[in-house]
């Protein structure tokens, strides 16, 4: 198994695409930090499902745009398994409107939990991925953050950001043996892309694939990420998104 023996810690493992990777570990033989912020059940769930592959799931809640929440969390979860060997940063909200409407609280919202909620889980991983000398940290960036999208300034700002974020921490983590990767996914199938104002059709019309992601396609690409097959990748966004934004 790909991941055996090996602690991830998952952030919005809870639902969508976060869930899915959570149970691609699970599968694999990772066990699990379920982290979410306030659908409890959903993430006791999946941490039933994921046990059923026989592996430790445990479900933390945890708001990622909190500095302390996010230490305390990171410090509960290295006591529960003894180690942590990959972050997956996939928490992330959308709060959509055009920049002339946009309040400053719906700017400052999704940078906090996508961009800063990120860079806090790094930070707090970080001295005990350098004390490993091995860790593995995907980021969820998005197509928005490649190519800009009008009415979502502030979600591809902070996707944009994590680009940024996820270059300088390979750079900065690389003599230590530490990966740090970018996912830019596309339209994926989940509760996010449900708020979108546009049927499936007029979707699947503008992506050469001819439709949309599902949450274990990019599970997939994560699992990649995650195990040892992508040792010689860092600093790498990998898009995932049918051909959108080539
Ligand atoms: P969902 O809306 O389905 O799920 C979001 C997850 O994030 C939930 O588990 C939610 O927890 C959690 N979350 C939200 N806010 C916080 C917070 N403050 N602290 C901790 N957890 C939080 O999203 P998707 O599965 O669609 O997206 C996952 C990631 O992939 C996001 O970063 C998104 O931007 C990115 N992405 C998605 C695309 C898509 O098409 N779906 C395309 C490109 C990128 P809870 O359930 O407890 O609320």
């Amino acid at each position: 198994m790909i991941l055996e023996n090996k602690t991830a810690l998952i952030t919005g493992a809870s639902r969508g695409i976060g869930r899915a990777i959570a149970l691609a570990f699970a599968k694999e033989g990772a066990n699990l930090a379920v982290i979410y912020s306030g659908a409890e059940q959903a993430a006791q769930e999946v941490c039933s499902q994921a046990k059923a592959f026989g592996v430790q799931a445990n479900a933390y809640r945890c708001d990622v745009s909190d500095f302390d929440a996010s230490k305390e969390t990171v410090q509960a979860v290295h006591k529960a398994f003894g180690r942590i060997d990959i972050l997956v940063n996939n928490a992330g909200i959308t709060r959509d409107g055009l920049v002339y409407t946009m309040k400053e609280a719906d700017f400052d919202a999704v940078l906090d939990v996508n961009l800063k909620g990120a860079f806090h889980m790094i930070k707090h991983c970080y001295p005990i991925f350098v004390k490993q000398r091995s860790g593995k940290i995907i980021n969820l960036s998005s197509v928005s953050g490649l190519m800009g999208n009008g009415g979502q300034a502030n979600y591809s700002a902070s996707k944009a950001g994590l680009i940024g974020l996820t270059k300088s921490v390979a750079r900065e983590l690389a003599g230590r043996g530490i990966c740090c990767n970018a996912i830019a996914p596309g339209f994926i199938d989940t509760e996010m892309t449900a708020k979108i104002s546009m049927d499936e059709n007029q979707l699947a019309a503008m992506i050469p694939l001819k439709r949309m992601g599902k949450p274990e396609e990019v599970a997939n690409l994560a699992l990649f990420l995650a195990g040892a097959g992508s040792d010689y990748i860092t600093g790498e966004v990998i898009r995932i998104d049918g051909g959108l934004a080539m």
